[in-house]
């Protein structure tokens, strides 16, 4: 029997507020989330995690995770996501689908509601960086994507840019050759970030080409996408380069606003914590990519749920 992975349903009522009896709220349904739940509820917490879109968080649109232990072939980040929410589901996760705005104390704003608990966790992770040029808005949804797995099927046959050389522009443009009769790829140095074993297989697939020392400066197109002006930053050139779509992945930026003022986040507005996941204010933990971390992987962010839950675990006990 499959699980369909749980995405955003109806807005329903659900225990709100001041007399909440709530121990832990966990924001975010990522691998961090999830982890931290799965751990919080074992230990019998009562647990609410509020989710604004699906639960698995951006690791589920990886099309194949190869470095996550003990799966030696592999598996889909759909299919780990639907393996984590099973594995909550057993200990009955309650849900609360919204949008969490603002965290104050220990209270958390969702959709205009308060909600109060003894502990919070926040594993809201990321979100992709934008290039910031002329196009990039104009033609998003219309052959501009910040997700190959999403929307790597309709360009079969077609030619594809990818902007960026880190792990995931490389595993995405690895992943578009299954469709795209040509995959480029935009980078601003002469040396991938990315991983060596995923930058040793892009250099070696036929499809695709890369354009080094180079940026994306200008996407052009009518009704969608069908050129991109690319900047050589050795010569100054400029060259337009006719394609169909255009794959973003620069990096990605901390989902932090609701705790801002709250707790203490770095230049780049990731939280700060220590090993234990505690955050500078009390009863309030972090976990996963929206940590401030060296190494922002799926088996580092379950590392980090376990550990906020239990920290979060301890701090109840300790108030009591
Ligand atoms: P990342 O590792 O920060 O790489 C971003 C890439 O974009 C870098 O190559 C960077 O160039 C380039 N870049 C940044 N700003 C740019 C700009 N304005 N214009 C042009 N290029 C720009 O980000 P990511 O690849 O999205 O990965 C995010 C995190 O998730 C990382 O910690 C990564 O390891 C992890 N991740 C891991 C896996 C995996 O292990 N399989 C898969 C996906 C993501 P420079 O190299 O010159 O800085």
């Amino acid at each position: 029997m499959t699980t369909q992975l749980k995405t955003r349903p109806k807005p329903k009522a659900v225990k709100t507020d001041k007399n909440s009896t709530l121990d832990l709220i966990i924001i975010g349904g990522g691998p961090a989330g999830l982890t931290a739940a799965l751990y919080a509820l074992r230990a019998r917490l009562k647990v609410l995690l509020v989710e604004k879109m699906i639960l698995g968080g951006a690791a589920s649109t990886t099309f194949q995770i190869e470095n996550y232990p003990g799966f030696p072939e592999g598996l889909s980040g759909l299919e780990l996501g639907k393996r984590l929410q099973e594995q909550v589901n057993k200990l009955n996760l309650e849900i609360l689908w919204g949008d969490s705005t603002r965290v104050k104390d220990r209270q958390v704003q969702v959709d205009g509601k308060t909600l109060s608990a003894k502990a919070i966790i926040i594993a809201t992770g990321t979100e992709s960086t934008k290039l910031g040029i002329p196009g990039e808005d104009k033609f998003r949804g219309r052959g501009v994507s910040y997700c190959a797995t999403c929307d790597g099927p309709f360009y079969k046959d077609k030619n594809v840019m990818v902007i960026g050389g880190g792990n995931a522009a490389i595993e995405e443009a690895l992943f578009l050759t299954r469709y795209a009769s040509k995959v480029s790829v935009v980078h601003r140095r002469d040396k991938l970030r990315a991983d060596k074993i995923l930058g040793e297989r892009a250099l070696a697939n036929e499809k695709i080409y890369f354009y080094w020392n180079s940026i994306a400066e200008k996407i052009g197109g009518q009704e969608k996408v069908d050129e991109l002006t690319v900047k050589d930053l050795l010569t100054d050139k400029k060259f337009k380069v006719p394609v169909d779509g255009i794959f973003v992945y620069i990096g990605s930026q901390p989902n932090s606003t609701l705790v801002k003022g709250l707790v203490k986040l770095d230049k780049q507005g990731f939280i700060i914590t220590d090993e234990d996941m505690k955050t500078s204010t009390q009863g309030v933990f972090a976990a996963g990519d929206i940590r401030a971390k060296s190494l922002r992987q799926i088996v580092t962010a379950a590392a980090d749920g376990a550990i906020a839950a239990e920290s979060a675990r301890k701090y109840i006990e300790e108030k009591q």
